[in-house]
């Protein structure tokens, strides 16, 4: 990897092989035959690691031995499909997580501000387009697209005018390109993570932004939150989950493969999207460890990389 810049500094490796870590949280090293290569580099050579939700049905988590990504083996289907973002899935979005939501896309949007001067933004998995009407009225140029039909209508309603349905590969009917490009929260949830940033990359003109935000595997704190809370680890993946992860990325593995889907100048930071006043605390207390260790350990994290000129 070459020389990402970390808000924080280089990343160590992922926390949890940490050997003063408790054992339930370290890496299980036992290695096992692989169905499924990484998603990012291909490697077929991976470990058991970290825990999962009692009913996995025989699913694992496994930390790839060459990227460190940390992947779900095999993949549960029903989590792919886009009848699991129905209905169901964007109710809570309504009420009393409006208000909370709307502040957390504009403190996003001044990030993206920060970087680019305001112009063509296109918002992949854009939900039910919040983000891109807020964007749009700050005086972007907004596009969405979003693979779940039902928060593809509730976007369309929003904005007033068609958002695309489907997979940003195979869509051709978006103009471009784009100045921006954002990811927020969607690369964990996809099989494949590195054909969406190829399929992003080409989308963006050249020195364009894409922004990229997923959970942090070094959460240290929401894990140490969780263990004291529940008295068992914070499980990678659980069956039937409202939001299940499919990959598990820390600053390192995210960083690196930016670089290896073709982005440079990658810069990360924390994502500060906690909208219960808990995870909001913990996150805080997070943020200020990451200040004093120089290692980004909140929730969540965001990263800036450019398409090459
Ligand atoms: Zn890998």
């Amino acid at each position: 990897m070459s020389d990402p810049r970390h808000r924080f500094g280089p990343p160590k490796d992922p926390g949890r092989d940490d050997p003063q870590a408790p054992p339930e949280l370290r890496s299980d090293r036992r290695s096992r035959a692989l169905p499924r290569p990484c998603p990012a580099c291909g490697s077929p050579r991976a470990s058991v690691f970290g825990a999962v939700a009692p009913g996995a049905g025989g699913r694992s988590t496994l930390r790839c031995a060459d990227c460190l990504l940390v992947y779900v083996d095999p993949v549960p289907k029903e989590a792919t499909r886009p009848e699991a973002y129905g209905a169901d899935y964007y109710e809570p979005w309504q009420g009393r997580e409006e208000h909370a939501r709307v502040r957390l896309w504009r403190r996003r949007l001044s990030l993206v501000e920060e970087r680019s001067s305001r112009g063509a933004l296109l918002d992949v998995g854009c939900g039910d387009g919040l983000f891109l009407a807020i964007a749009r009225d700050a005086g972007w140029s907004v596009e969405g697209i979003e693979f779940s039909p039902e928060g593809a209508r509730r976007a369309s309603k929003r904005l007033g005018r068609p958002v695309a349905v489907g997979h940003l590969a195979r869509e051709r009917l978006l103009r471009g390109p784009f100045d921006v490009l954002t990811l927020w929260h969607v690369l964990e949830h996809l099989e494949e993570p590195a054909p969406m940033l190829d399929a992003a990359r080409v989308r963006l003109r050249p020195g364009g932004l894409v922004v990229v935000a997923v959970p942090n595997l070094d959460n240290l704190p929401m894990q140490w939150a969780y263990r004291v809370a529940r008295g068992r680890p914070l499980p990678l993946y659980e069956a039937g989950a409202r939001e299940p992860h499919l990959s598990h990325f820390s600053p390192t593995t995210l960083a690196a493969l930016l670089e290896r889907q073709g982005f440079g100048s990658v810069e990360i930071r924390a994502d500060r999207c906690a909208l219960t006043v808990a995870k909001r605390l913990i996150d805080a207390g997070a943020a200020c460890l990451s200040f004093v260790t120089r290692r980004l350990l909140t929730d969540a994290m965001v990263a800036f990389a450019r398409r090459p000129r």
